[in-house]
């Protein structure tokens, strides 16, 4: 018995699909049932690798090193489990699997149809996650929107699946309903029955619709919904605004759709506990003193509009420590070429109780992050630098502590003393132009220091986190840096890397060679983040 609930969005993107399903995943496995969550994109990448983070947003790293979409951190965060390369596909990995099938005679000599061969690996890969994870139900969302060309094949496995196992799949639709008043109150539901239509145009028919708007639905217009889309009663949810994304699975309650779902799939509700959700939920609303955060970056987009899509996990990690501690967590985001522009500018940097400089890629805003970090060495600031946070942290010690005035990345510098650099299996992977899939990704383990800050947070000797990079601190320097202070606090056992920095008597400088806001949940705060809140609220 495996049950499989399908997500897709319709009127338009961009309006929490992926958090809708994480929450609907979320109340499933609640009432006791083993859940795993899969997202389908329509775009022809093979992965999420080699997209520019201010197009796409943040790529999320799962533990096997697959470089994915943002929302299956969003799964990750709100199922509190770790998925796999199983649990992800695009339109381009689907399609390599079944070229390459064909290329092996896979197909014993048929010739390759689209439908079914696309859709037929697409259920596949679904079953092959639900058993790898040994899943009940499986919620599978499906990126894009309904009337796309992209996402058609998708839609066609949808109504396969359910050709084949009519009582097992249903199909959620999370559906934009705009307001014209400026109040939000007067809602039109009219782009949802298109929405529809179009699913009704391709053999298919939404089971549950979620109305996502500004307030929430008022009965009338449940009700014409119902009508206009020959939904059943009960069948139209609300999911208006929320303060806190982890609010959703509370407010989808509200309208029963727990019990609606497993009496369309058929399924007895095992139990019924979201105790830790809900207080968590409840810590959220009542933590007053705040906790301000200065994060320096630079995929923000252009002009006046922030986009920080491209940090989500860092957001959201900073928030699961912040509640843990009861603060309520205001971030800021400072663009790293201010401090270029002017160094008087450094000066704001004493406004914030802690500093955070995450990854990035390429040499704008280089500078302007080395003078932020020595700002936050020398003013005692809390800092946590992850990944390209942590070479940018080596290069500063180097040249303003070591004196080795020429140290640099060679991500950004041909000559100098690179106190960053290549692995060299790396060197030949970039001559190739080999882009794609082929960082260092994914989960190593950490040999930690005992006496160090990072042993107090993770209280334990070996520990094991995530990576995206292409550079390392360069062993040859570790004598000098350490000579002058540096604490090697992590380092990877088997290959001898430096995972994590730190100085002493400062309250709080910690940088990280791999990305502990990838592991962060929402009721297991990472211990990192964890300490830094702690200095910082100190
Ligand atoms: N650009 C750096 C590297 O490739 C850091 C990457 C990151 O911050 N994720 O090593």
């Amino acid at each position: 018995m495996r049950k499989y609930i399908f997500i897709t969005g319709g009127v338009m993107s961009g309006v929490g699909k992926g958090v809708a399903t994480a929450a609907i995943g979320k109340i499933i496995q609640a009432r006791g049932f083993n859940v795993t969550a899969i997202k389908i994109d329509p775009y022809v990448n093979v992965d999420a690798g080699t997209m520019n983070p201010t197009e796409h947003g943040e790529v999320f790293v799962l533990d096997d090193g697959v470089e994915c979409d943002q929302d299956m951190g969003n799964y990750e965060r709100f199922l509190g489990c770790s998925l796999s390369q199983a649990n992800y596909m695009t339109t381009g990995s689907v399609y390599l699997s079944v070229i390459n099938k064909e290329r092996s005679m896979y197909y014993k000599g048929k010739q390759v149809e689209v439908v079914p061969r696309i859709p037929l690996e697409v259920i596949e890969r679904i079953d092959k996650a639900a058993k790898k994870e040994k899943s009940e139900v499986v919620v599978i969302e499906i990126g894009g929107t309904v009337g796309e060309y992209e996402n058609l094949l998708f839609l066609e496995t949808i109504r396969l699946l359910k050709l084949k196992k009519p009582k097992d799949v249903i199909l959620v639709l999370v559906s934009f309903i705009p307001a014209l008043s400026a109040g939000g109150t007067e809602l039109k539901t009219k782009p949802t029955q298109h929405a529809v239509r179009n699913l009704n145009s391709v053999g298919i028919h939404p089971d549950i619709i979620l109305g996502r708007a500004v307030v929430p639905l008022d009965k009338k217009r449940k009700e014409k919904i119902q009508f206009m889309c020959s939904m059943g009663e009960g069948d139209v949810i609300s999911a208006p605004n929320v303060e806190s994304i982890y609010e959703i699975p509370i407010n989808f309650e509200k309208d029963n759709i727990g019990d609606r779902i497993l009496k369309k799939l058929s399924l007895k509700s095992k139990e019924k506990d979201m105790k830790d959700w809900d207080n968590f939920v409840r810590g959220i609303k009542k933590a007053q003193k705040k906790v301000e955060i200065g994060i320096i970056g630079k995929y923000f987009g252009s002009g006046d509009f922030i986009l920080t899509d491209s940090y989500i996990s860092v957001i959201e990690a900073v928030k699961h420590a912040a509640f843990f501690w009861k603060r309520k967590p205001i971030i800021e985001w400072i663009n790293a070429e201010i401090f270029e522009k002017n160094p008087k500018n450094l000066d704001q940097l004493k406004e914030y109780q802690g500093i955070i400089i995450p990854g990035g890629f390429g040499g704008r805003g280089v500078e302007g992050k080395i003078k932020a970090i020595e700002f936050c060495r020398k003013n005692k600031i809390p800092f946590l630098g992850l990944c390209l946070g942590m070479q940018l942290a080596v290069i500063e010690f180097s040249r303003n502590v070591c004196k080795i005035e020429k140290a640099h990345s060679s991500e950004f510098s041909k000559s100098g003393n690179l106190v960053i650099n290549f692995m060299p299996e790396q060197k030949a992977l970039l001559r190739e132009k080999r882009y794609g899939g082929t960082m260092r990704l994914g989960s190593y383990q950490c040999k930690i220091k005992p006496g160090t800050i990072s042993f107090q947070a993770y209280k334990s000797r070996l520990v094991s986190e995530r990576h995206r990079h292409r550079y390392e601190l360069n062993n040859d320097y570790r004598k000098i840096l350490e000579e002058n202070g540096l604490v090697f606090a992590g380092v990877n056992p088997e290959r001898d890397l430096v995972e994590i920095i730190e100085l002493k008597n400062h309250p709080f400088f910690v940088a990280t060679q791999f990305h502990p806001e990838f592991k962060s949940r929402p009721l297991q705060p990472h211990p990192l983040f964890k300490e830094f809140i702690r200095a910082s609220v100190k």
